[in-house]
Order: structure tokens, then C-alpha cells, then sequence
């Protein structure tokens, strides 16, 4: 399994899980260089060969790439601690099937074109970008639990191993989201939504899924949209 790591700071914590778990991660420098995460992954898409991310501040256990690879989905990630916005997959811990990159070559290059008011090819909105056209195209990132440890402090779980809100990563690339209440007594996993839900979660989803375990709460907000540079 092809493991890539990019990073500009590397978590001790990161490197000597995947050093264990993964002695074959490719550690990839991407500081200095806004654009370099993009080229990365323009590059990683090309050579079609299914690939993990690792984000530089994210600790994998034992079990989190054996995960990912026995999962039959084409796009999955883990979920980990994103502050306030409880807990996400993004692509801190993301695997990318060679389906997914020989069915929809041109996404990652797509991505690059995308003005959002940031620049093109910026490296914070290439997870957001990448996804909002896989949504586009019907593909569903396939979460997957317990939570990696996120070593981010600003974004720090309350242990990293529990999680009292979940958040399909599509919503928020939409604009808008319904926020929901999962009322079942035990785990419960909709394939349709690609979303795991624990006993008491919090869900925001971006239309009705009408399904009885999934209580309406109320509406969210609308996402505020990043204002653009005024000139
Ligand atoms: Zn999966």
C-alpha cells in the first residue's frame, strides 16, 4: 500500500507511527511552496496507483491502514478531531483507490482551475476543492472510526478517542446543511450517506436523508462564504 506523507512540520508522533506501521511512507517537504501540496497530489494522481495520506500532524494506529485497505469503497477517510467543527475526514488520514483515480483522472487538475477567492493551487483549499468535484461527480468519502490523533492544538480532541459530532465533508463544500440528531441505540453505518454514526451524534448533511434514526434538530446556518479580497 502506497503511503505518502506530506509535511512542513513533521510531528515526532506522526513519523514514528508510520515509521512502525508504515516503514514504506514516502515523506514528502511541501513547506516553503503554497503550490506544492497541489503538485504533489497532480503527481500522485498520475502515477494511478491507490494512495494514503498522512497528514504531518496525524498519529495512525495499528489498525488504521489495514482499515483502509480491506474497505472496498474507492474514497475513505478517518475521522479526526477538527475543533469547533467537531470530528471530520478530510484528507489527514485518506485513501484514494486506483478506481477512483483512473475513473476521474482529470479532479485533481480540475481543482487547480477552481477560483474560490483564494489562489489557485493554494494548499489549504486542495482537500476542499478535490472533494467538492468528487461530490460533484456522486462519489462520497467513506468514513471511518475510531478517530487518528490529531496533533493540532488549536483543533485537539478532547482525547482523540471520543467523538460527540460527526460531519459529512460535503456540506460545507455546498454551502448549506441540516443539522441532525442520530437517535439509534447502537452504532449504525448509512452506506448512502457514507457516514458511521455513534449513539449521540451530531450530523450536519446537506439534505433530508429521511431516515427515522436521523432526527431533525434545526437549521444550521448558512456556511459563511470566505470573503474575497476587495479591491
Ligand atoms: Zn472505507
Amino acid at each position: 500500500m502506497r503511503v505518502v506523507c506530506p509535511f512542513e512540520t513533521l510531528d515526532p508522533r506522526t513519523e514514528a507511527a508510520l515509521r512502525r506501521y508504515a516503514p514504506q511512507t514516502e515523506f514528502v517537504p511541501v513547506g516553503g511552496d503554497a503550490e506544492a501540496y497541489y503538485w504533489l497530489l497532480l503527481r500522485l494522481w498520475a502515477d494511478g496507483d491507490g494512495f494514503v495520506l498522512v497528514e504531518h500532524d496525524i498519529e495512525i494506529g495499528p489498525d488504521t491502514l489495514p482499515a483502509l485497505s480491506a474497505c472496498p469503497q474507492a474514497w475513505c477517510g478517518f475521522v479526526y478531531s477538527c475543533g469547533q467543527l467537531g470530528y471530520q475526514a478530510a484528507f489527514g488520514c485518506t485513501w484514494f483507490g486506483k478506481e477512483l483515480l483512473l475513473r476521474f483522472p482529470e479532479v485533481v487538475r480540475e481543482s487547480g482551475e477552481i477560483d474560490d477567492g483564494l489562489p489557485r493551487r493554494y494548499w489549504q483549499r486542495a482537500d476542499s476543492r478535490i472533494g467538492q468535484l468528487l461530490h460533484r461527480r456522486g462519489i462520497r468519502l467513506h468514513h471511518h472510526y475510531p478517530p487518528v490523533r490529531h496533533w493540532n492544538r488549536a483543533k485537539a480532541g478532547r482525547d482523540g478517542m471520543h467523538w460527540s459530532t460527526t460531519r459529512y465533508l460535503g456540506p460545507h463544500l455546498e454551502g448549506t446543511t441540516m443539522q441532525y440528531r442520530f437517535i439509534g441505540e447502537s452504532a449504525e453505518y448509512f452506506p448512502d450517506l457514507g457516514l458511521n454514526c455513534e449513539p449521540g451524534a451530531a450530523v450536519e448533511l446537506d439534505k433530508d436523508p429521511k431516515h427515522p434514526r436521523l432526527e431533525r434538530v434545526k437549521d444550521a446556518p448558512k456556511a459563511k462564504a470566505e470573503s474575497k479580497e476587495s479591491d
